[in-house]
């Protein structure tokens, strides 16, 4: 039987998490997770174990509030230790956050196998720290699982292909994971009742350089004020947004709610009128639930979104936000198109794993 540790820590992570974690169940394969503590309030974290039965942490480090450096240093010092002490078959990541990098440099130089899962995503925008965090995570690995087609083009054009990684398409998890948790959420929330909204957009706002960047942020928070006077905008608010917005005393003018579980957001994203988000997952989600999307960047990694005509790049400009918002609302648009394959990603990771 093979032995895997996971290492996750973010939100996101968790999201994919359950989805390989249940099939390491079926499969037959023995999984211990860490958790690095990066994201630890309730509703940032537990609420996404317990819905979505993800195994309880075996390990909890607890590292959350630091620059990254630090952040990514004090992990490393924690996975090591517990990579000597369990010999893992396999060390798997998700993504692209600290605890990603984290867990892949310390498995690497143990010369534990390094398994990647959404692989070969680029955004080209060196500034954001989840792109060096991938770049790196990515060179590192053993076995590279790709979400889509353009993976695959950015890692050969790399020249992954002289190294000695496997590279495999095997579609998006998270894709795996809105189909799968889809009727249960019907069942379990109760989310639509408590906002109370029968037409409204569903924001969300967390990415840095969005909350770190004055101009950025007040842009948005205009461009989603705006649309809020005639269509409601409901914006679940991650906790570092909340924060800094709290710090330079704006009000806004939409709704926002505490972060919600993956059961609320997806009844969420199911009955909204459409999604305007700086979040990676969120765009595909949007598309997954058939609901068109504004992302507030200049760049996504999602490219199949935007060409297919399902998501528009708005940037943080209050006008163009509106702009991309109104556009949006005349688009008729196939959902049904297969970008992201049909919820056999996790599935087919963790074949490849045990193959490892
Ligand atoms: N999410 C959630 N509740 C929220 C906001 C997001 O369950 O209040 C989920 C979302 O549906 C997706 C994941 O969290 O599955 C995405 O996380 P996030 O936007 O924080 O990270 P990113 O995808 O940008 O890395």
């Amino acid at each position: 039987m093979k032995n895997i540790i996971t290492v996750v820590g973010a939100r996101p992570q968790f999201v994919k998490a359950a989805t390989l974690s249940r099939q390491f169940g079926l499969q037959g394969v023995n999984e211990k997770i860490i958790h690095t503590g990066q994201h630890y309030d309730a509703n940032m974290s537990e609420v996404f174990f317990e819905e979505m039965e993800i195994p309880k942490p075996a390990y909890q480090l607890d590292i959350h509030g630091l620059n990254h450096g630090a952040m990514t240093g004090k992990m490393l010092w924690g996975i090591e230790e517990i990579l000597i002490n369990e010999k893992p078959d396999g060390v798997l990541v998700y993504g692209d956050t600290n605890s990603t990098l984290a867990g892949a440099l310390a498995a690497a130089k143990l010369h534990i196998p390094v398994i990647h899962v959404e692989a070969g995503l680029r955004s080209f925008n060196m500034q954001m720290p989840e792109e060096v965090n991938r770049i790196l995570t990515d060179r590192i690995s053993d076995l590279l699982l790709c979400p889509t087609d353009t993976a695959i083009d950015n890692l050969k054009n790399e020249g992954f292909s002289n190294f000695h990684s496997r590279i495999v398409k095997n579609g998006d998890v998270m894709q795996d994971a809105a189909l799968y948790y889809a009727r249960k959420a019907e069942q379990k929330s109760d989310i639509l009742q408590k906002i109370n909204l029968s037409n409204f957009v569903l924001g969300t706002i967390h990415r840095q350089e969005n909350t770190d960047n004055p101009e950025n942020l007040m842009g948005i928070i205009h461009g989603l004020n705006e649309i809020n006077r005639n269509t409601a905008v409901v914006v679940p608010l991650h906790p570092r947004t909340r924060n800094i917005l709290k710090q330079q005393n704006i009000i806004p003018e939409f709704t926002i709610i505490d972060p919600v579980g993956y059961f609320d957001m997806i009844m969420l994203l199911k009955s909204c009128n459409m999604v305007i988000t700086d979040s990676g997952g969120v765009q595909k989600e949007a598309f997954f639930f058939g609901k068109q999307c504004v992302t507030m960047r200049e760049e996504t990694e999602w490219v199949e979104l935007v060409k297919n005509g399902f998501n528009i790049l708005s940037g943080s400009n209050s006008d163009k936000i509106v702009s991309a918002f109104n556009e949006s609302q005349l688009r008729k648009s196939d959902f049904t198109m297969n970008l992201y394959g049909q919820g056999q990603a996790a599935e087919l990771a963790v074949r490849e794993i045990i193959a490892l």
